[in-house]
């Protein structure tokens, strides 16, 4: 699958971009990578030993911007799945309109097996591999899976240092006190909660009799559940790489969020101050997730989990992208076929480049802009998008990712004939 990935994903730039009505060297654009560094880090371990890790910082595509995308931590990471997360980074920041190309990096390595001085030096060499091909106006890491605040401050640290100057819009996600904004830390799960809340508008539904099953308990994931349990939702499963927890009664995702921090499992448990109990449930995998009759499944993990081999058991109605990629293309026909409303990556889980964004933009300003100003920005950004993307979709009676990918290519497209085509030069 993973080599895939990045195959699979320009099967929609070319498939979707057919509808978009833009010239074939807009397209011929987006299914290259404007440039890829691939470089082996030295880390010296705790036990004095080195160690070489190999990093990937991919610019996809500079069309409309400097180049925008988180950097993973991850063992699976690997050159195809780089480039497929910096293509949908530059098809997810044209849907919401923001100033940026796309852009993804990664390093092979299972954080979880380093101590946090190893972790620490690991950062600081990625950052120093990189730092050429980085900067506040060519291209701006941020987290993604397995990456946070505190990594991100270590990098703009190194970076600051390399060239000797302030310089905190080089990245994005960072702590607070070291320029990160108010409200990044849940942007991704609050923008995918706001798609949600305009979905179930239109679809009339009632949050008090709406179940939804989440897998992957990340970032994202946390969040979302958090916020769509704080909205009367009944959150009734919830799983992590090990494993996942369903209870028709729903769970406390407060309690469930604690008891992972403590015990780094995602348990049964609702707690009252520290006093937690177990609350009946069942134990089920990834794959039994996926197959649950609720309303709302959002896939939070990685990608490529629903599949043209495991489709035709998706029973939910309603589908949301938190993860990047986790559906292949190859379901996309059944999905649509069985009338399964996705609402895809590049919109769902766009809240956190849409807050890296407010935080670049602060940064390069000098401003520290109020939590309800980020929240009241983000909420114009991500209503805006869904309802134009809902529009076309409903108008031309297109998928939801089918009509968001005709925006994003439009967008794009018109970038690159600004700059000149053939048709524009003429003969
Ligand atoms: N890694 C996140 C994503 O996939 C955030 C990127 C960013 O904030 O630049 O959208």
């Amino acid at each position: 699958m993973a080599d895939n990935v990045f195959k699979d994903a320009l099967i929609r730039v070319r498939d979707y971009g057919k509808s978009a009505g833009v010239s074939d060297e807009v397209i011929d654009s987006l299914m290259h990578a404007n440039s890829i560094l691939k470089a082996a880090l030295p880390v010296r371990m705790d036990d004095g030993s080195t160690r070489y890790f190999t990093g990937y910082r991919c610019r996809y595509n500079s069309t409309l911007g400097p180049t925008k995308g988180g950097v993973r931590f991850h063992p699976g990471v690997n050159m195809a799945e780089v480039q497929a997360l910096a293509l949908w980074m530059t098809i997810k920041c044209a849907v919401v309109g923001l100033p940026f190309g796309g852009g993804k990096g990664g390093v092979v390595v299972d954080p979880k097996a380093l101590s946090p001085m190893e972790l620490e030096r690991l950062s600081r060499a990625y950052m120093r591999a990189m730092a050429d091909v980085i900067g506040p106006h060519t291209d701006i890491p941020a987290p993604d899976v397995y990456t946070n605040a505190r990594i991100m401050g270590w990098m703009m640290d190194e970076y600051e240092a390399i060239k000797r100057t302030k310089s905190p819009a080089v990245i994005t996600g960072k702590p607070v006190r070291l320029g990160g904004s108010l409200g990044r830390d849940d942007a991704t799960g609050r923008g995918a909660y706001l798609c949600i809340t305009e979905l179930a508008k239109r679809q009339k539904l009632d949050p008090g009799k709406t179940t939804v099953a989440v897998q992957g308990f990340g970032n994202g994931g946390y969040h979302v559940a958090r916020l769509l349990q704080d909205a009367g939702y009944r959150i009734v499963a919830i799983s992590d790489s090990k494993g996942g927890i369903y209870s028709p009664e729903g769970f406390d995702v407060a309690s469930i969020y604690e008891e992972k921090q403590r015990s780094r499992r995602v348990r049964a448990v609702y707690c009252e101050q520290s006093v937690c109990e177990i609350v009946e449930h069942e134990t089920i995998s990834n794959e039994d997730l996926l197959r649950l009759d609720v309303d709302f499944l959002i896939p939070a993990a990685l990608e490529g989990v629903i599949t043209e081999e495991n489709v035709a058991a998706i029973r939910a109605p309603y589908v949301v992208e938190v993860a990047n990629g986790p559906i292949m293309s190859g379901a996309d026909s059944t999905l649509e076929n069985n009338g399964v409303v996705v609402v895809p990556d590049v919109l769902a889980n766009a809240g956190g480049v849409t807050v890296s964004y407010f935080e670049w933009v602060q940064n390069l300003q000098g401003f520290k802009w109020p939590l309800e100003e980020v929240h009241a920005r983000l909420q114009a950004i991500m209503v805006t998008a869904f309802g134009e993307i809902w529009d076309l979709a409903t108008e031309q009676k297109l998928s939801m990712r089918n009509a968001a990918y005709v925006l994003a290519i439009q967008r794009i497209g018109e970038a690159v004939e600004a700059h000149g085509t053939r048709d524009y030069f003429g003969n």
